[in-house]
């Protein structure tokens, strides 16, 4: 018999700052999944290493950064007001805390530390080992769940990324230019796809969504009849 409600993995890999988390979050309220921000993972190890000197003047000591992490534990709670789950590093609430440009600045090579990774992608397939989650990042479909069901590959102009990062942080008061945004965008794209340990890179058998010229709504209706094929059968 088969069971129409049986719960899936949902992978969003892509390119920095083109929605991905938005549009992941979306689809898992939709669908009643939970939602994993694994960039937000990445971001928390990187914050603690800025508050903890392993990264001075923006040069990150790799060794210092293993030392820490057995000191880090990254917990999520849920929070209504946002219909997400807050980030907290030994027990602080660090949500607010892990979108600067000091950290956009570091991440990338905070998150091509083989140990990091390694700690990480555990984590994370812990969390999706009962399926029903919608998880974005960059390896998600490539090395933390190669079987994951269903695949989608974010990508759009980098203008376009760069403009709605800069968007975000002004509203939220942070004191930015639109080119050092750019920069960063295009910088850590590089990073990413360029690291040994889990490249950035679309899957092979990941759908690709390029949402330049898209609204959330748009990309809602194209997913949706995405999943009702991919899942018809099950
Ligand atoms: O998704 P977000 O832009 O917040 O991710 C921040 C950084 O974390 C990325 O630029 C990348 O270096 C790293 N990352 C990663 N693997 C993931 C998610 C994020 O390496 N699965």
């Amino acid at each position: 018999m088969s069971d129409t409600n049986r719960k899936i993995i949902i992978a969003v890999d892509g390119f920095s700052s083109c929605g991905k988390s938005t549009f992941a979050k979306a689809i898992a309220a939709r669908l009643g999944y939970i939602f994993i921000d694994t960039g937000a993972m990445y971001r928390a190890v990187t914050l603690y290493a800025l508050e903890n000197g392993a990264i001075v003047s923006g040069i990150v000591d790799e060794e210092a950064v293993c030392r820490l992490l057995d000191r880090i534990a990254i917990t999520f709670r849920f929070n209504p007001a946002r219909g997400a789950s807050d980030i907290y590093v030994n027990g602080d609430l660090v949500e607010g805390k892990i979108r600067t440009i000091e950290v956009s600045n570091c991440v990338s090579r905070v998150s091509a530390i083989p140990a990091v990774r390694k700690k990480l992608v555990a984590m994370q397939q812990e969390m999706g080992r009962r399926r029903g989650v919608v998880m974005d990042g960059r390896d998600i479909g490539t090395v933390v769940f190669p079987d994951a069901e269903l695949k989608l590959f974010m990508t759009a102009d980098p203008k376009v990324r760069a403009q709605r990062r800069y968007d975000e942080l002004t509203a939220k008061g942070q004191q930015v230019t639109l080119e050092e945004i750019e920069c960063n965008v295009r910088a850590r794209d590089e990073a990413d796809m360029s690291r040994t340990i889990s490249p950035l890179r679309q899957a092979d058998d990941a759908v690709v969504l390029d949402n330049s010229r898209m609204t959330v709504d748009e990309q809602m209706e194209w997913f949706m009849k995405l999943f009702a094929e991919r899942t018809k059968n099950e």
